[in-house]
Protein backbone atom coordinates (compact mmCIF):
# COMPACT_ATOMS: atom_id res chain seq x y z
CA UNK A 1 0.00 0.00 0.00
CA UNK A 2 1.75 3.13 -1.05
CA UNK A 3 -1.40 5.60 -1.24
CA UNK A 4 -1.16 8.95 1.34
CA UNK A 5 -2.06 7.75 5.00
CA UNK A 6 -5.67 9.06 5.01
CA UNK A 7 -6.37 6.47 2.33
CA UNK A 8 -4.77 4.24 4.41
CA UNK A 9 -7.15 4.59 7.06
CA UNK A 10 -9.99 4.24 4.73
CA UNK A 11 -8.84 0.92 3.25
CA UNK A 12 -8.38 -0.62 6.46
CA UNK A 13 -12.01 -0.09 7.58
CA UNK A 14 -13.17 -0.63 4.32
CA UNK A 15 -11.27 -4.09 5.03
CA UNK A 16 -13.01 -4.33 8.15
CA UNK A 17 -16.67 -4.30 6.13
CA UNK A 18 -15.13 -6.77 4.25
CA UNK A 19 -14.26 -9.22 7.17
CA UNK A 20 -17.48 -8.24 9.14
CA UNK A 21 -20.04 -9.26 5.98
CA UNK A 22 -18.33 -11.62 4.11
CA UNK A 23 -15.52 -14.08 4.29
CA UNK A 24 -13.17 -12.27 2.36
CA UNK A 25 -10.26 -10.94 4.15
CA UNK A 26 -7.17 -9.30 3.55
CA UNK A 27 -3.46 -9.66 4.91
CA UNK A 28 -0.05 -8.04 3.82
CA UNK A 29 1.49 -9.33 0.89
CA UNK A 30 3.73 -12.19 1.43
CA UNK A 31 5.52 -13.95 -1.04
CA UNK A 32 2.48 -14.28 -3.42
CA UNK A 33 2.72 -13.69 -7.15
CA UNK A 34 -1.45 -12.47 -7.45
CA UNK A 35 -1.31 -9.52 -5.03
CA UNK A 36 -3.39 -6.21 -4.89
CA UNK A 37 -1.04 -2.97 -5.47
CA UNK A 38 -3.12 -0.23 -3.65
CA UNK A 39 -1.84 2.96 -5.52
CA UNK A 40 -2.20 6.56 -5.71
CA UNK A 41 -2.90 7.33 -9.31
CA UNK A 42 -5.05 9.73 -10.80
CA UNK A 43 -8.70 8.80 -9.62
CA UNK A 44 -10.62 5.35 -8.42
CA UNK A 45 -10.22 2.77 -10.72
CA UNK A 46 -9.19 -1.23 -10.28
CA UNK A 47 -9.06 -4.32 -13.07
CA UNK A 48 -12.53 -6.40 -12.63
CA UNK A 49 -10.65 -9.66 -11.12
CA UNK A 50 -7.22 -10.76 -11.14
CA UNK A 51 -5.36 -9.46 -13.55
CA UNK A 52 -1.53 -9.34 -13.99
CA UNK A 53 1.36 -11.27 -11.84
CA UNK A 54 3.48 -9.24 -9.68
CA UNK A 55 1.10 -6.82 -8.53
CA UNK A 56 -2.63 -5.61 -10.08
CA UNK A 57 -3.10 -1.79 -9.22
CA UNK A 58 -5.97 -0.53 -8.01
CA UNK A 59 -5.68 3.37 -8.09
CA UNK A 60 -7.41 5.02 -4.90
CA UNK A 61 -6.27 9.12 -5.80
CA UNK A 62 -7.75 12.45 -5.05
CA UNK A 63 -11.28 12.43 -4.11
CA UNK A 64 -11.08 8.52 -3.40
CA UNK A 65 -10.98 8.28 0.06
CA UNK A 66 -14.57 7.16 0.78
CA UNK A 67 -15.21 3.95 2.48
CA UNK A 68 -17.81 3.07 -0.23
CA UNK A 69 -15.66 4.15 -3.15
CA UNK A 70 -13.07 2.05 -1.14
CA UNK A 71 -15.49 -0.48 -1.26
CA UNK A 72 -16.21 -0.49 -4.90
CA UNK A 73 -13.18 -1.07 -6.36
CA UNK A 74 -12.35 -3.99 -4.14
CA UNK A 75 -15.21 -5.72 -5.36
CA UNK A 76 -14.35 -4.71 -8.91
CA UNK A 77 -10.63 -6.33 -7.73
CA UNK A 78 -12.71 -9.65 -6.39
CA UNK A 79 -14.72 -9.86 -9.37
CA UNK A 80 -17.57 -7.72 -9.63
CA UNK A 81 -18.41 -5.38 -12.49
CA UNK A 82 -20.58 -2.32 -12.32
CA UNK A 83 -24.01 -3.04 -12.01
CA UNK A 84 -25.76 -1.37 -15.07
CA UNK A 85 -22.98 -3.45 -16.89
CA UNK A 86 -25.61 -6.30 -16.43
CA UNK A 87 -26.48 -7.77 -19.85
CA UNK A 88 -30.11 -7.89 -18.43
CA UNK A 89 -29.94 -4.07 -17.77
CA UNK A 90 -32.15 -2.38 -20.09
CA UNK A 91 -35.28 -3.97 -18.39
CA UNK A 92 -34.09 -1.59 -15.71
CA UNK A 93 -32.37 1.48 -16.73
CA UNK A 94 -31.93 3.91 -19.86
CA UNK A 95 -28.71 4.66 -20.86
CA UNK A 96 -28.84 8.23 -22.25
CA UNK A 97 -25.89 8.04 -24.69
CA UNK A 98 -26.15 11.47 -26.20
CA UNK A 99 -25.44 13.09 -22.39
CA UNK A 100 -22.61 10.92 -21.85
CA UNK A 101 -18.99 12.89 -22.54
CA UNK A 102 -16.96 11.92 -25.43
CA UNK A 103 -14.91 8.70 -25.50
CA UNK A 104 -16.71 7.41 -22.39
CA UNK A 105 -19.56 5.75 -23.87
CA UNK A 106 -17.11 2.51 -23.66
CA UNK A 107 -18.21 2.49 -19.36
CA UNK A 108 -21.70 1.98 -20.25
CA UNK A 109 -21.47 -0.94 -22.68
CA UNK A 110 -23.11 -4.28 -21.23
CA UNK A 111 -20.70 -7.18 -20.20
CA UNK A 112 -22.21 -10.24 -21.86
CA UNK A 113 -23.07 -13.47 -19.77
CA UNK A 114 -19.98 -15.36 -21.08
CA UNK A 115 -18.04 -12.63 -18.85
CA UNK A 116 -20.25 -11.96 -15.97
CA UNK A 117 -22.87 -13.39 -13.93
CA UNK A 118 -25.76 -12.43 -11.89
CA UNK A 119 -25.64 -15.09 -10.02
CA UNK A 120 -29.41 -15.24 -9.73
CA UNK A 121 -29.74 -11.59 -7.85
CA UNK A 122 -32.25 -9.29 -9.07
CA UNK A 123 -31.64 -6.03 -10.39
CA UNK A 124 -29.80 -3.72 -7.23
CA UNK A 125 -30.39 0.52 -7.97
CA UNK A 126 -29.09 0.59 -4.25
CA UNK A 127 -25.60 -1.42 -5.43
CA UNK A 128 -22.53 0.31 -4.62
CA UNK A 129 -21.18 -0.28 -8.12
CA UNK A 130 -23.95 1.43 -10.14
CA UNK A 131 -23.32 4.51 -11.61
CA UNK A 132 -24.86 7.44 -10.36
CA UNK A 133 -27.68 9.52 -12.93
CA UNK A 134 -24.62 11.92 -13.62
CA UNK A 135 -21.70 9.69 -13.97
CA UNK A 136 -19.58 10.87 -16.94
CA UNK A 137 -22.21 13.45 -17.55
CA UNK A 138 -21.45 16.14 -20.32
CA UNK A 139 -23.30 18.51 -17.58
CA UNK A 140 -26.57 18.77 -19.91
CA UNK A 141 -28.95 15.93 -18.43
CA UNK A 142 -28.58 12.06 -16.81
CA UNK A 143 -26.68 9.89 -18.16
CA UNK A 144 -29.36 6.54 -16.66
CA UNK A 145 -32.43 6.98 -15.91
CA UNK A 146 -33.90 4.01 -13.72
CA UNK A 147 -37.36 2.39 -15.70
CA UNK A 148 -38.32 2.79 -11.69
CA UNK A 149 -38.81 6.69 -11.07
CA UNK A 150 -38.29 5.78 -7.21
CA UNK A 151 -34.74 4.83 -7.55
CA UNK A 152 -33.51 7.96 -9.87
CA UNK A 153 -31.69 9.21 -7.18
CA UNK A 154 -30.90 6.05 -5.27
CA UNK A 155 -28.33 4.44 -7.90
CA UNK A 156 -25.17 5.65 -7.10
CA UNK A 157 -24.84 5.76 -3.26
CA UNK A 158 -21.01 5.33 -1.83
CA UNK A 159 -22.10 5.02 1.83
CA UNK A 160 -21.06 1.48 1.80
CA UNK A 161 -21.69 -2.04 -0.06
CA UNK A 162 -25.76 -2.43 -0.13
CA UNK A 163 -27.16 -5.74 1.57
CA UNK A 164 -27.16 -7.36 -2.09
CA UNK A 165 -24.02 -6.37 -2.50
CA UNK A 166 -22.53 -8.60 0.46
CA UNK A 167 -24.89 -11.22 -0.37
CA UNK A 168 -23.27 -11.34 -4.24
CA UNK A 169 -19.72 -11.30 -2.18
CA UNK A 170 -20.44 -14.12 -0.81
CA UNK A 171 -21.81 -16.45 -2.95
CA UNK A 172 -19.31 -15.71 -5.51
CA UNK A 173 -16.92 -16.70 -2.64
CA UNK A 174 -18.63 -19.24 -1.09
CA UNK A 175 -18.88 -17.76 2.07
CA UNK A 176 -21.82 -19.55 3.44
CA UNK A 177 -19.26 -22.46 3.61
CA UNK A 178 -17.86 -20.42 6.56
CA UNK A 179 -19.52 -21.40 8.99
CA UNK A 180 -18.39 -19.74 11.69
CA UNK A 181 -17.92 -16.04 11.03
CA UNK A 182 -15.01 -16.28 11.02
CA UNK A 183 -14.37 -17.45 14.51
CA UNK A 184 -12.06 -20.76 15.81
CA UNK A 185 -12.47 -22.81 18.46
CA UNK A 186 -10.17 -24.98 20.31
CA UNK A 187 -11.60 -27.21 23.12
CA UNK A 188 -8.95 -28.07 26.02
CA UNK A 189 -10.90 -30.03 27.89
CA UNK A 190 -14.66 -29.71 27.25
CA UNK A 191 -16.49 -32.36 25.80
CA UNK A 192 -18.21 -31.21 22.81
CA UNK A 193 -16.49 -27.42 23.27
CA UNK A 194 -18.29 -24.66 21.36
CA UNK A 195 -21.26 -25.62 18.55
CA UNK A 196 -22.84 -23.96 15.50
CA UNK A 197 -26.62 -24.85 17.05
CA UNK A 198 -30.13 -23.57 15.51
CA UNK A 199 -31.78 -24.48 18.64
CA UNK A 200 -31.15 -26.44 21.92
CA UNK A 201 -33.37 -28.64 23.82
CA UNK A 202 -34.20 -26.57 27.53
CA UNK A 203 -33.36 -23.24 25.79
CA UNK A 204 -31.86 -20.59 24.15
CA UNK A 205 -34.57 -21.70 20.99
CA UNK A 206 -33.84 -19.44 18.69
CA UNK A 207 -30.65 -17.15 18.25
CA UNK A 208 -31.71 -13.63 19.82
CA UNK A 209 -31.76 -11.57 16.62
CA UNK A 210 -34.70 -13.63 14.74
CA UNK A 211 -35.97 -13.71 18.56
CA UNK A 212 -40.13 -14.36 17.56
CA UNK A 213 -39.62 -13.39 14.24
CA UNK A 214 -38.45 -16.19 11.65
CA UNK A 215 -37.49 -19.00 13.71
CA UNK A 216 -34.59 -21.75 12.75
CA UNK A 217 -33.11 -19.48 10.13
CA UNK A 218 -30.63 -18.00 12.77
CA UNK A 219 -27.42 -19.66 14.68
CA UNK A 220 -25.88 -19.22 18.00
CA UNK A 221 -22.54 -20.67 19.53
CA UNK A 222 -23.61 -22.97 22.61
CA UNK A 223 -21.36 -24.69 24.80
CA UNK A 224 -22.79 -27.46 27.57
CA UNK A 225 -21.22 -27.93 30.56
CA UNK A 226 -23.63 -30.69 31.54
CA UNK A 227 -20.82 -33.60 31.14
CA UNK A 228 -18.20 -31.19 32.40
CA UNK A 229 -15.77 -31.68 35.01
CA UNK A 230 -14.21 -28.70 37.17
CA UNK A 231 -11.65 -27.18 35.17
CA UNK A 232 -12.78 -28.15 31.90
CA UNK A 233 -12.45 -25.35 28.78
CA UNK A 234 -13.50 -24.24 25.57
CA UNK A 235 -12.54 -21.31 23.79
CA UNK A 236 -14.00 -19.14 20.98
CA UNK A 237 -11.82 -16.75 19.48
CA UNK A 238 -13.11 -14.24 17.11
CA UNK A 239 -11.44 -13.56 14.16
CA UNK A 240 -9.20 -10.25 14.39
CA UNK A 241 -10.97 -6.59 14.12
CA UNK A 242 -9.54 -2.92 13.17
CA UNK A 243 -11.13 -0.18 15.20
CA UNK A 244 -11.69 2.88 12.98
CA UNK A 245 -8.86 5.41 12.44
CA UNK A 246 -10.92 8.13 14.01
CA UNK A 247 -12.07 6.65 17.58
CA UNK A 248 -9.49 4.49 17.47
CA UNK A 249 -12.15 2.23 19.66
CA UNK A 250 -13.88 -0.90 18.60
CA UNK A 251 -17.52 -1.74 20.60
CA UNK A 252 -18.00 -5.47 21.49
CA UNK A 253 -21.51 -6.50 21.70
CA UNK A 254 -23.43 -9.63 21.96
CA UNK A 255 -25.80 -11.65 23.60
CA UNK A 256 -25.69 -14.58 25.98
CA UNK A 257 -27.88 -17.12 27.31
CA UNK A 258 -26.97 -18.81 30.41
CA UNK A 259 -28.48 -21.79 31.76
CA UNK A 260 -25.50 -23.64 33.47
CA UNK A 261 -24.22 -24.11 36.88
CA UNK A 262 -23.84 -21.32 38.84
CA UNK A 263 -19.93 -22.67 38.73
CA UNK A 264 -19.80 -22.00 35.22
CA UNK A 265 -17.90 -19.35 33.91
CA UNK A 266 -17.99 -17.27 30.88
CA UNK A 267 -14.62 -15.05 30.58
CA UNK A 268 -14.29 -12.33 27.97
CA UNK A 269 -10.68 -12.02 26.81
CA UNK A 270 -9.33 -9.51 24.75
CA UNK A 271 -6.18 -9.29 22.79
CA UNK A 272 -4.79 -5.83 21.46
CA UNK A 273 -1.76 -5.27 19.20
CA UNK A 274 -0.16 -1.91 19.04
CA UNK A 275 0.74 -2.27 15.85
CA UNK A 276 1.63 -4.52 12.72
CA UNK A 277 5.05 -5.16 14.41
CA UNK A 278 3.31 -6.73 17.32
CA UNK A 279 2.32 -9.99 16.51
CA UNK A 280 1.64 -11.16 20.14
CA UNK A 281 -0.45 -8.33 21.55
CA UNK A 282 -1.44 -8.08 24.82
CA UNK A 283 -4.42 -10.17 26.41
CA UNK A 284 -6.55 -8.88 28.89
CA UNK A 285 -9.66 -10.04 30.89
CA UNK A 286 -12.68 -7.79 29.99
CA UNK A 287 -15.04 -9.45 31.84
CA UNK A 288 -16.55 -12.91 33.87
CA UNK A 289 -20.15 -13.62 33.38
CA UNK A 290 -20.80 -16.16 36.19
CA UNK A 291 -23.78 -18.52 36.68
ZN1 LIG B 1 -16.17 1.11 -10.88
Amino acid sequence: MNSALNAKGIIMRAFEQFRLKSCVNFKPRGSEYHFISAQKNRGCSSHVGRSSKYGQPLSIGNYCDHIGIVEHEFLHALGIWHEQSRYDRDEYVTIVWKNIRCGHERNFVKVSPHYSTTLGFPYDYSSVLHYSETSFSKGKGPTIITKQPEYQKIIGQRLEMSPQDALMLNKLYGCSKCRLCGMSRCTKSLVGGWKRMKTVIGGPYSDFTNLGKTDGTGFFMHASTASGQEGDTARLESREMTPSRKCRVQCLQFYYYHSGNELDQLNIWIREYRDERDPIGTLRLMGQITG
